[in-house]
């Protein structure tokens, strides 16, 4: 397997005015076609220290690829430095400043002289056409080694990458097959536990990553063709989602608010949300059980929708009691099959403490979060946390399925 280093030429990259996006995009797509990746850098606007780091990258990695710093301006030095790095002169290429010139012309201008550099090509450099931009990529073999020059801009990178690049470069064609398994309700460091020694393994591999929706275990498998990839990622595959069996809702591009729906199997959905501002309603828009919603933290109105005074005076509005009592006055008073309430607080001194209950008539359950962050934080993980109730307690086999 051919090993790969990828630079990000660009000072606003280094100092993280931009996030480097462009090294994201390759580097997924190297990884994909089994192409081993050891190093991303990122490099200021500096002919010698953009030098230094492709010299060190063509003699440790058989494939480098550049982008950034291909533009016209002084600043953009990615050529000047391919150039020293391979020692080699730079000189216009006839053929790109005729395209070039043509491409002003088009647009009834002159070509500036600036852009002029931006026809250069060494010896052992072929150029990759840009056709929506003005500066044409490099595609450098030397000694057995590849070196590839893409402009920054990453509609330009990426249709150059597609178009230009991947037809050149000599990578075996490999499958790569991946799920994601959504889950919710366990943290990261347990699931790592309830993975064991699943997690360990290369091929094929899994990863798990923390997210707005719970933790995602990402599997994968790579093979030469499809079938052997899919005969070692379907076995674990499936332990994973045996092992997770209880806090899994969804897999791949599967929303939480699509698993609710599903849950529902054709029932209607209420809800009552206090103090977090319709994030619930938000992520259920669009579903097609969504029937209807109050959000209010007006306390005569919760009243009116199922809050006893009692609980108010006595536990409050942010409390488990609430949130129940509101999950039934859903079903009730917004003329739901199931009512799900939400109760935020987002300020003084019990921010970052949420309930979330849940009321199907024959199912009530309610969780309780609290996790202090800044209140669209606190508003979104409770609006999310009231999302898995409803998936967990309402799909088939309930709870602990
Ligand atoms: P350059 O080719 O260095 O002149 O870059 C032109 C523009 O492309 C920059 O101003 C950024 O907006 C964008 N760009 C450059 N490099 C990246 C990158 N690695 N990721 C995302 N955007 C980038
Ligand atoms: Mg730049």
């Amino acid at each position: 397997m051919p090993i790969a280093e990828i630079i990000s030429v660009g000072t606003e990259l280094l100092f993280g005015e931009i996030v480097d996006t462009n090294a994201s995009f390759i580097a997924q797509e190297l990884v994909a076609r089994g192409v081993t990746l050891h190093r991303k850098t990122v490099v200021g606007d500096n002919l010698e220290r953009l030098q230094g780091a492709i010299q060190t990258a063509v003699d440790r990695a058989d494939l480098v690829i550049l982008g950034g710093g291909l533009g016209p301006t002084d600043d953009d030095q990615t050529r000047e430095a391919i150039a020293a790095a391979l020692g080699e002169t730079p000189a216009e290429d006839p053929e790109l400043l005729a395209w070039l010139r043509g491409l002003y012309s088009q647009r009834g201008r002159e070509m500036p002289e600036i852009n002029r550099k931006q026809t250069w090509l060494i010896p052992s450099a072929q150029p990759l056409a840009n056709p929506v931009g003005t500066a044409p990529g490099w595609f450098v073999q030397k000694g057995g080694k590849i070196l590839v020059a893409l402009p920054g801009p990453p509609r330009e990178l990426k249709k150059m990458w597609r178009e230009q690049v991947l037809p050149r470069l000599p990578v075996p064609t490999r499958t790569l097959l991946h799920t994601t398994v959504h889950t919710q309700g366990i943290g990261e460091s347990n699931l790592a536990e309830v993975l064991g020694d699943l997690t360990k393994g290369s091929n094929p591999s899994l990863g798990t990553y923390a997210r707005k929706t719970g933790v995602d275990v990402r599997v994968a498998a790579s093979a030469a063709t499809e079938a052997e990839a899919r005969s070692l990622l379907e076995p674990a595959l499936q332990q994973v989602r045996d092992l997770l069996q209880k806090w899994i809702w969804g897999e791949d591009d599967q929303t939480l608010a699509g698993a609710v729906q599903a849950a529902l199997g054709g029932r209607t959905l209420g809800i009552i949300e206090a103090g977090s501002a319709g994030q619930l309603c938000t992520l259920l828009a669009g579903q097609p059980g969504f029937h209807d919603a109050a959000v209010t933290e007006n306390h005569a109105r919760l009243i009116t929708l199922g809050l006893t005074p009692v609980t108010l005076r006595d536990q409050g509005l942010v409390s488990e009691a609430a949130a129940q009592e509101l999950a039934s006055g859903a079903r009730e008073h917004l003329d739901s099959a199931v009512g799900l309430a939400v109760v935020v607080s987002v300020a003084g001194q019990n921010a970052g403490q949420a309930y979330a209950a849940v009321d199907s008539g024959e199912v009530q359950r309610a969780v309780a979060v609290n996790w202090p962050g800044d209140p669209e934080q606190v508003r979104e993980r409770a609006a999310v946390a009231a999302l898995a109730l409803a998936y967990r307690s309402l799909r088939p086999g309930g709870w602990e399925r």
